[in-house]
C-alpha cells in the first residue's frame, strides 16, 4: 500500500488563555516505531479532556500538538516484530483490519497507535461506535468496579450523570451491578437522560449550585442510611465541599474529573469525621498492560453488543472540530460526540 508523505490534523498551539486550535495540512506522517500500528483514522472521540489541554490546566506535551486520544480506522501499516508478540490478539492484528485505538493523537487523517491498546472490532458494530466507547466505556467501567466498587442495592450518587461518561456510568453501575444512583446534571433534559439511563433518583445542581446536597440528604432512604455509599464526581472544584457533607460515615468518595475547576487542596485529616477514604484516579493506570486493557474492553464490547450499554452518540465532521469543543464546554451536550474525519 503506498502511504501519503503528509497529512492533515487538528492541532493546538499556545494552550493558555489565547490558545489556537485549526486544521493543518502538510504534516509529515507519523512513524511506525516498535510496538505501534499505523491506522488511517475514519473517526475520533471528542473527551473533555481535550479542554483541559487548551485552557492549559493540564500542560500539552508538544506545541503544536495533535488533539485527540481515542480513534477508529483501518490499519495500513504494522511495525515488523508484531508477529513475535506473545498476545495472539496483538500478533493477528494486520493491514486491512478495522480497529479502535487509544493513547495516539488521534484528530489526524493517520496515527501510530501502540499495539497494547488497540481493539480489532468485532463485525456488525456500528460505524463510530468503536471511537466512542473505548475511552468513556472504560474509564466507567474501572470507576464502578475497581474505584469504588458499588455492590447491588449501594446508593450512589453521579455528577454530571448525562455526560459520556456519566450516562455509561449510571447505565453500568444499575444495569450491570443493580446499585441505586443519585444524578445530578444542568438541566431537566439532562435529568430525564440520567433517569432513562437507570438513575432513581435526578436532581439539578440548583440556582446557587448547592441545591441538590438537600436534595440528596432528603431522599428517605439516604437518611436512614446516613449518606451515600460512593461518589463518583468529575466536576470537581464546585461539588467536592457537597460530596463531603452527603457521604455516609465509611463511604468512598471517587474525585476523577475537573470540569468546573480543580478541587482545592485539603487537610487529610477532613476524612477523620467519617473515616472516609478519597481516590483522584484516571484511567491509564488501570489499564496499564494488555491483559488489564482486554479484559475490561471484553466486557465493554460485550455490554454494547448485547444492548445492557447504549452509547448516545452525535458526529460532527472534522472540519466542524471547533463547534464540537465549544459544545462539549458550554455545557450543551449529552452523551458522547465523535468527529468524522475526512
Ligand atoms: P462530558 O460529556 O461529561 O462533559 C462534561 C460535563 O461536565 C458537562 O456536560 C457538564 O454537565 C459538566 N460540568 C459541570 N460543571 C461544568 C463546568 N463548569 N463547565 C463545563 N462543564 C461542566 O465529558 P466527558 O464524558 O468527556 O468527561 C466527563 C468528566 O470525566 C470530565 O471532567 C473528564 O475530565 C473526566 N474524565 C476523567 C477520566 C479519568 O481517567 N479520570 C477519563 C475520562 C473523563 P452538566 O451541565 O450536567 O453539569
Amino acid at each position: 500500500m503506498t502511504l501519503p508523505k503528509t497529512h492533515s490534523a487538528i492541532q493546538l498551539t499556545d494552550p493558555g488563555p489565547s490558545p489556537t486550535v485549526s486544521l493543518n495540512s502538510n504534516i509529515p506522517l507519523p512513524t511506525l516505531q516498535n510496538g505501534h500500528v499505523l491506522v488511517k483514522n475514519t473517526y475520533a472521540g471528542i473527551n473533555y479532556i481535550e479542554n483541559y489541554f487548551i485552557s492549559g490546566i493540564y500542560q500539552a506535551p508538544s506545541d503544536p500538538y495533535t488533539l485527540g486520544r481515542e480513534g477508529e480506522g483501518i490499519i495500513v501499516a504494522v511495525s515488523q516484530e508484531l508477529a513475535q508478540h506473545l498476545d495472539p490478539t496483538v500478533r493477528d492484528l494486520k493491514v486491512g483490519d478495522r480497529v479502535a485505538y487509544l493513547q495516539a493523537p488521534a484528530y489526524a487523517q493517520y496515527s501510530a497507535a501502540p499495539v497494547d491498546k488497540v481493539l480489532k472490532l468485532p463485525e456488525g458494530l456500528a460505524e463510530g461506535l468503536g471511537a466512542a466507547v473505548l475511552l468513556q466505556g472504560l474509564t466507567a467501567v474501572t470507576l464502578a468496579t475497581v474505584s469504588y466498587p458499588a455492590k447491588k442495592g449501594d446508593i450512589v450518587l453521579v455528577h454530571a450523570a448525562a455526560g459520556g461518561v456519566g450516562l455509561l456510568l449510571v447505565q453500568y453501575l444499575n444495569k450491570v451491578i443493580g446499585a441505586r444512583v443519585i444524578a445530578t446534571a444542568s438541566s431537566e433534559e439532562k435529568l430525564a437522560l440520567a433517569k432513562e439511563s437507570g438513575a432513581e433518583w435526578a436532581f439539578l445542581y440548583g440556582p446557587s449550585g448547592n441545591e441538590w446536597i438537600e436534595a440528596v440528604k432528603s431522599i428517605p432512604e439516604v437518611k436512614e442510611r446516613g449518606g451515600v455509599a460512593g461518589i463518583y464526581d468529575s466536576v470537581g472544584k464546585a461539588t467536592f465541599e457537597g460530596g463531603l457533607e452527603v457521604i455516609a460515615v465509611k463511604g468512598t468518595f471517587v474525585s476523577f474529573g475537573n470540569a468546573s475547576g480543580s478541587v482545592e487542596p485539603f487537610s487529610l485529616s477532613r476524612l477523620t469525621a467519617k473515616n472516609i477514604a478519597i481516590l483522584r484516579p484516571q484511567l491509564f493506570p488501570y489499564i496499564r498492560t494488555r491483559a488489564e486493557f482486554t479484559r475490561y474492553v471484553d466486557e465493554l464490547v460485550r455490554l454494547i453488543y448485547e444492548g445492557t450499554l447504549k452509547v448516545k452518540l452525535k458526529v460532527y465532521p472534522w472540519e466542524n472540530f471547533d463547534q464540537a469543543l465549544q459544545d462539549i464546554r458550554s455545557r450543551g451536550t449529552t452523551g458522547k460526540l465523535i468527529l468524522k474525519i475526512a
